[in-house]
């Protein structure tokens, strides 16, 4: 509900279907990529994106992946291999969005074409069968102010990034985190409600403007910029290079660090003198 342009609470129904009206002074808008409270309240967008990759993904039994995980990026289309649970394997492959059109004529057909360029896995799925449907997904890449007069955003309600990362749940756990001290600080008196959503604004944006340009990078498919794939070569067998490498995947250490010229230069000599 908007009255004279704030948030002043929602109305919706229960589960057993009777109205409800509830009045809040800060309305969280934590309800995700098609957030009804960020339509409500219109907030800013910024440093958009298009939707860049476009991904299909089933599971699979009898297909033993020894408890790795395995992704191959080829000819500008790419798949992932993950077990899940009840000897499952989830397979997900993905092709660049401006080629959806094409692709959907025949999801299985290309899904599986993908596969094929990396032969040993392909003769793996081969021996496999197939538990579930096809499902979809390719979804935008945007940054929202995540408050205004009485509401605020977390999650993908105020800032999404493609999924070829995996991110969206841990960044949401930070959004929760970093605005439920601001609301306490506004709540308490400490900080002006302003000031305390400017800092989770600050803070959230800080965190993670790397790992936005390394995820839309990457979800292109295309080969990355000739110094990253040198740097890239560089690391390859250096352990401790590979364990930084894996842990910026996971999200714990920023890009930023990571790709940070002094970090580059000192994994690069490493591998020059071994
Ligand atoms: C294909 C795909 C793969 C992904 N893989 C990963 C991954 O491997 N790792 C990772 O970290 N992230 C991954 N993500 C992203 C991740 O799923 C999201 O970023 C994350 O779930 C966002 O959390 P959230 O709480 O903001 O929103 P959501 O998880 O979308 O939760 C929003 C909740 O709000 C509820 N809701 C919506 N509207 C209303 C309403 N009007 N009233 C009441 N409730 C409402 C919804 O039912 C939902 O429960 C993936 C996303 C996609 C599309």
């Amino acid at each position: 509900m908007i009255e004279d342009g704030r948030a002043v609470g929602i109305k919706g129904r229960s589960k057993h279907g009777g109205p409800v009206t509830e009045r809040a002074e800060i309305v969280v808008g934590a309800d995700g990529r098609h957030s009804f409270v960020a339509e409500a309240v219109r907030p800013e967008h910024y440093d958009e994106k298009p939707i860049l990759l476009v991904a299909y993904y089933t599971y699979w039994s009898g297909l033993p992946m020894f408890g790795k995980f395995e992704q191959y990026i080829r000819d500008g289309t790419g798949f992932a291999a993950a077990p899940t649970h009840d000897g499952l394997t989830m397979v997900i492959a993905g092709w660049p969005y401006a080629r959806f059109d094409d692709c959907r004529k025949d999801i299985e057909g290309n899904y599986l074409k993908t596969i094929a360029l990396a032969p040993a896995f392909a003769d793996r799925l081969h021996e496999a069968k197939r538990e579930a449907r096809f499902t979809g997904a390719a979804v935008p890449n945007y940054f929202r102010k995540p408050y205004g007069p009485g509401w605020v955003l977390v999650g993908d309600a105020g800032y999404n990034r493609d999924f070829i990362t995996g991110q969206g749940i841990m960044d949401a756990f930070h959004d929760a985190g970093l605005c439920a001290v601001a609301i306490d600080r506004a709540f308490s008196g400490a900080q002006p409600f302003d000031v305390a959503m400017s800092e989770y604004h600050r803070a959230r944006d800080t965190r993670v403007a790397a790992m936005y340009e390394f995820t839309c990078m990457l979800a292109t498919l295309e080969p990355p910029p000739p110094d990253m794939q040198h740097f890239f070569g560089a690391i390859h067998g250096n352990q401790r290079a590979m364990d930084a490498f894996a842990r910026m995947n996971a999200g714990t250490i920023s890009p930023a660090e990571f790709f940070a010229p002094e970090n580059v230069n000192a994994m690069t000599a490493a591998w020059g003198r071994s």
